[in-house]
């Protein structure tokens, strides 16, 4: 039985942290003071009510403001101007090169925002589809529905899937439908639902 690798794509096939994620961080935050006509510090306090509430600023905005998603995540995913931050990586290349089976990304980012960090990494002759928030209509992981509906596109079982994350929530969600669960952290976070833990993306193979 092949296996299907299914990859986050920030922080775990690149480092999404130190310069990515601030700046989307920061648009998100001037996006909804815009829209909504409120001052920033207003707009950062309503973000993360809509992060504890709806684990994500867009499907709040979504539900409580008809937010167009589209509009929103151009807005604040300026693909061109961040993936000048994503440094490629030949050792990332080799071991997706050398690995054995289906390779996807799952990510909660937006499309085009996916297909630029993929392109700006040269991996796209390893993975061969793209799941991004659009696909799991704006659910993110570590949604039941965002894992599902992923599922349900491959045409595969949960058991035939390795998730390879960063985030020990939504492997959490990965091992309770029955994946094979990855984590790439430094820091040492094995739990019972993470079935392996690896520092780096590039450890994956010994
Ligand atoms: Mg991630």
């Amino acid at each position: 039985m092949s296996k299907i690798w299914i990859f986050d794509l920030d922080d775990t096939l690149h480092d999404a942290s130190s310069k990515i994620f601030p700046r989307i961080n920061q648009s998100m935050t001037a996006y909804v003071s815009h829209k909504l006509n409120i001052s920033l510090a207003d707009a950062h306090h309503l973000r993360n009510e809509y992060w504890k509430v709806y684990g994500a600023t867009l499907k709040g905005l979504i539900q409580n403001h008809g937010v167009n998603p589209q509009e929103f995540l151009l807005n604040t995913h300026d693909a061109e101007e961040l993936s000048k931050f994503v440094k490629q990586s030949h050792a990332l290349k080799n071991i997706l090169k050398k690995l054995i089976g289906k390779k996807i990304i799952f990510t909660n980012a937006p499309l085009h925002y996916a297909i630029a960090i993929i392109k700006a990494l040269n991996i796209q002759k390893y993975s061969s589809d793209i799941y991004s928030i659009e696909s799991t209509d704006y659910n993110p992981k570590p949604s039941h529905y965002a894992f599902r509906k992923i599922l349900k596109k491959l045409k595969k079982r949960p058991n035939q899937c390795v998730m390879v994350e960063d985030d020990l929530a939504n492997l959490k969600t990965a091992h309770k439908i029955g994946m094979k669960t990855i984590l790439v952290s430094k820091q040492n976070k094995k739990t019972a639902f993470v079935t392996k833990r690896i520092s780096k993306i590039t450890y994956l193979i010994h």
